[in-house]
């Protein structure tokens, strides 16, 4: 049975679609099959792995809205081992449909418990928002992995961040899980991104990976060709730390079974 996982925070520009393709990349090169579904209306992670948004006849906006099966909407990527359910610049409309809707939170769960699959992981991209895509992704999901930008405001927002975890726990899905934090878009060079870290992992205890994620270009670089970083330069530090990454990912998972 595939673990899901909802990669969330709702600040945007954090590195959650960045997470999300180049995670799942690393974990699906080692041999596992992995689906990735974008729920955010960007779509960019549908163009992060060469794919386009609104190019396919049906995507994530028909399983929320038109209760469309996932079987009817997955894609296989050009990359092995990775699948996709695609974006819509309509999902942005999604939310306000939405609000009228019968059991508007659990869309994506029921999509998801009815899809006969055999995928080893999911992973929900959400969009920077706490509206229904999110709460549908977070209701969905076994676990969450966030994902915390090493800058001066770096834990703003936590605190919203965890009151909607505990209040979709409460109302909607009290299994889920943190799964791990990661932060992201790290520079060594100065003090003040080593005393995020600090900080970050005073506020998650024994949550954060120690693979942390610098900033690196070619992490920037890669989805305007639509490639994971692994795939479009395989030796660049993003490469490497989102490779170790999915190890410690992966390791962790192995623990716990
Ligand atoms: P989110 O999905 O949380 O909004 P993104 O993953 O899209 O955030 O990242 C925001 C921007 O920062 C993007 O332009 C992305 O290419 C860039 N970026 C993300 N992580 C890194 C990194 N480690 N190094 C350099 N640029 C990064
Ligand atoms: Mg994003």
């Amino acid at each position: 049975m595939a673990k899901t996982i909802a990669i969330f925070n709702q600040k945007g520009g954090v590195g959650k679609t960045t997470t999300n393709v180049n995670l799942s990349a690393s974990i699906a090169e080692v041999g596992n099959k992995v689906l990735v579904i974008d729920i955010d209306p960007q779509g960019n992670t549908t163009s992060g792995f060469g794919l386009q948004k609104d190019h396919f006849e049906r995507n994530i906006y028909d399983v929320i809205i038109n209760e469309e099966s996932l079987e009817n909407v997955v894609v296989e990527t050009e990359f092995e081992n990775i699948y996709l359910v695609p974006a819509s610049g309509k999902l942005a409309g999604a939310e306000i449909e939405l609000a009228q809707g019968e059991s508007r939170e659990l869309r994506l769960k029921k999509a998801l418990e009815d899809f006969d699959q055999d995928f080893d992981y999911i992973f929900i991209d959400c969009p920077p928002s706490l509206g229904l895509l999110t709460i549908n992704a977070l209701s969905a999901a076994d676990s969450v992995l966030i994902p915390i930008q090493c800058e001066y405001y770096a834990l703003e927002g936590t605190s919203q961040l965890m009151n909607t975890l505990e209040l979709v726990q409460e109302n909607l899905n009290p299994a889920l899980e943190i799964q791990g934090v990661v932060l992201s878009m790290f520079d060594g060079r100065t003090n003040l991104g080593i005393q995020v870290v600090e900080e970050v992992k005073k506020y998650f205890r024994g949550k954060v990976y120690t693979s942390i994620i610098p900033r690196n270009i070619r992490l920037a670089e890669a989805p305007s060709y639509g490639m994971p970083v692994i795939y479009y330069d395989g030796k660049s530090k993003g490469a490497e730390a989102y490779r170790n990454l999915a190890e410690e990912f992966l390791d962790l998972e192995e623990d716990v079974i």
